[in-house]
């Protein structure tokens, strides 16, 4: 089997899920298509913007005039602190089962700027996020009750974001979500079976091939994943097993922050426009027990195919079977590294 030519599916050893790769398609020659959305650059300061110093938000609570990052609890919150942890069986069969889900959701303002991304920020100033990331993981992290924090950051109308103002959130939950579920079992199981971390193997696998590399420096690596869903998926992996925000040493703060400046940056080379993207951290549940199996990693999922403006849809076979692709990520992977190279 040729991996260029011929369809084949390829695991997730992360999740044991799988995706269909159809390299065939995508032989037609690259169209080179790059189609600009009208260029509208945003005001540093924008006065209907409920994120920006000194605005009141949609609750009424005013924005204090914050210079760096400003966190606070969302006023729309997914997830109530205060919830009952009652589990309900109606029926008692197990099959209208529903359980009550304690949380704590928070908003994270990058900038005071309006105007900035992570892409255009400085690299002092995405240390200073990175620090705000680590603060708010030890203090979520260590309440009772709380068994995982989620840290994302939704960029980008397509992906549902409401304000263009750079900000991530935070959801603090008492359950283990799925996807960070799945991968606590495979890398459990990898641990058990092979004695090393599953995430250490694959990273330095990866550096021996480079095919699948993008960029990297001292301390993190980031790649396409050989079993990549999204076009122009990326996987940014510790080179030292860390389980957590809090097990980067400053220098290591330094380099995450400049694999996130290089990696949404060349993003935003791809079709010449901000690329949109959901990203988050994967990091050990916060169960109060520890995890030694578990790799530090963040996971990039842009929706973009092959312009500004046509976007890949998970839909048919996709959503009754399994996700399909048809440039393969070897293929993104050299496009996104000859973008991140042009610097
Ligand atoms: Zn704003
Ligand atoms: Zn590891
Ligand atoms: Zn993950």
């Amino acid at each position: 089997m040729k991996l260029t030519e011929d369809p084949h599916r390829r695991l997730n050893p992360l999740t044991g899920e799988w995706v269909l790769v159809s390299p065939h398609r995508a032989l037609r020659p690259w169209q080179g298509e790059v189609e600009k959305l009208p260029a509208q650059a945003p005001p540093q300061y924008d006065p209907t913007c409920y994120l920006c110093p000194g605005n009141a938000r949609a609750g009424g609570v005013q924005n204090p005039a914050y210079t760096g990052t400003f966190v606070f609890n969302n006023d729309f919150a997914a997830l109530k602190a205060a919830t009952p942890k009652e589990r309900l069986d109606i029926g008692g069969k197990g099959l209208v089962v529903a359980e009550g889900e304690p949380g704590i959701c928070r908003v994270i303002c990058f900038s005071p700027r309006h105007d900035l991304t992570l892409s255009t920020m400085k690299a002092n100033e995405i240390e200073e996020v990175v620090r705000t990331w680590t603060a708010q993981f030890r203090e979520l992290g260590a309440l009772p009750g709380i068994g995982h924090v989620q840290i994302f950051e939704n960029r980008g109308a397509m992906m549902g974001a409401s304000n263009p103002h750079p900000h991530c959130q935070i959801w603090a939950t008492n359950s283990l979500p799925e996807a960070p579920a799945q991968e606590l079992v495979s890398q459990t199981n990898y641990a058990r079976t092979n004695g090393s971390c599953l995430l250490c193997d694959y990273t330095e696998l990866e550096s021996e091939q480079q095919v699948r590399i993008v960029c990297q420096n001292g301390s993190f690596v980031a790649l396409v994943p050989f079993w990549a869903v999204w076009p122009f998926e990326i996987l940014v992996c510790s080179r030292r097993h860390l389980s957590t925000l809090l097990d980067l040493t400053s220098a290591e703060q330094s380099a995450l922050a400049g694999i996130l400046k290089d990696v949404t940056s060349t993003y935003d080379r791809v079709f010449e426009v901000p690329f949109p993207y959901s990203m988050g951290f994967h990091q050990a549940p916060t169960d109060k027990s520890v995890h030694p199996e578990w790799h530090f990693h963040a996971h990039f999922y842009p929706p973009l195919l092959r312009s500004a403006k046509v976007r890949k849809f998970m839909v048919g076979f996709e959503m009754l079977g399994t996700p399909q692709r048809d440039i393969t990520p070897e293929t993104a992977a050299e496009r996104l590294r000859s973008l991140c190279q042009q610097v």
